[in-house]
C-alpha cells in the first residue's frame, strides 16, 4: 500500500510513510472488509459511513504538515484510522465523532491499541473543540458546503485547515486554507467526494 499508492504518486516524506507503516489498517475496517483493507479505495465502517482511501489519508495528513509537538483535530472520526495516523506524527490528537456508535467504537479500539495520545469526543464538529484550541492542524473527513468559521477562528496564526468543500452529495475540492496574518490563504488541491458533514452546517446552507 505505502509504496505503490502513497510513495509511487509522490508522497515520499519519510515521517508520513513511517506513520503508514505503523497504523494496523484492517483492524480500523470491519471483519468482512479485513481481506480488502490495503486496497486503493474508501471501504464502509457502518452507518452509512466509510473510511477514507489510503491516499486521501495520507494526502490530507501531508497538506496539514503535521510536525513533532502540534496539536491536531480531526472533525469526523468514523473508524479512527485517519486519527491513528496523526497520533505517529505528533502527540496531541483531537477528535470529534458526531456519531455516538462511532465514537464510542473508535475510542475503544483506539484504546485497546494503545493509542494513548488521542482524544476522541462525542459532538457536532462544526463548532470544533474550543476549550483545546487553538490547533496547528485541523483535518475535515467529511464534505461541507462552507468552511465552518468555528473552525477557522480554532486554528493558530499559521495553523493549516484540510477541508473537502463543495456540494455534500456530489464532489468537493479538497481545500487547504492557512491562517496567514489572520485571514484566509486558500489552495486548492483535488477534486474528491467525502460523505456529508452533518449536523448544524445542514441548518446553515451558503
Ligand atoms: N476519518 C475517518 C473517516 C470518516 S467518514 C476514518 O479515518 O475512518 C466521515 C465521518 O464524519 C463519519 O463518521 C461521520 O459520522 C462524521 N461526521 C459527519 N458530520 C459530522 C460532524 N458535524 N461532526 C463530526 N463528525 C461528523
Amino acid at each position: 500500500m505505502v509504496r505503490y499508492q502513497i510513495r509511487a504518486r509522490g508522497l515520499k516524506d519519510e515521517s508520513l510513510l513511517q506513520a503508514l507503516l505503523a497504523v494496523p489498517r484492517h483492524l480500523f475496517v470491519p471483519e468482512a472488509y479485513r481481506g480488502e483493507a490495503y486496497e486503493d479505495y474508501p471501504l464502509p465502517i457502518g452507518e452509512g459511513q466509510t473510511i477514507s482511501q489510503p491516499y486521501i489519508v495520507a494526502l490530507m495528513t501531508a497538506a496539514a504538515e503535521i510536525k513533532p509537538g502540534d496539536k491536531v483535530l480531526e472533525i469526523g472520526t468514523g473508524s479512527g484510522y485517519q486519527a491513528a495516523v496523526l497520533s505517529r506524527l505528533t502527540d496531541q490528537v483531537f477528535s470529534v465523532e458526531i456519531r455516538e456508535t462511532l465514537a464510542t467504537r473508535a475510542a475503544r479500539l483506539l484504546e485497546s491499541l494503545d493509542f494513548k495520545n488521542i482524544r476522541v469526543r462525542w459532538a457536532d464538529g462544526y463548532f470544533g473543540w474550543p476549550e483545546e484550541a487553538p490547533f496547528d492542524a485541523i483535518l475535515v473527513t467529511c464534505a461541507a458546503n462552507h468552511i465552518p468559521p468555528p473552525l477557522f477562528q480554532q486554528l493558530r496564526e499559521g495553523g493549516r485547515l484540510v477541508i473537502p468543500v463543495g456540494s455534500t452529495v456530489f464532489f468537493q475540492t479538497l481545500t487547504l486554507v492557512r491562517k496567514t496574518g489572520g485571514q484566509p490563504v486558500i489552495k486548492q488541491l483535488l477534486d474528491v467526494r467525502f460523505v456529508p458533514m452533518v449536523g448544524e452546517i445542514e441548518k446553515n446552507k451558503r
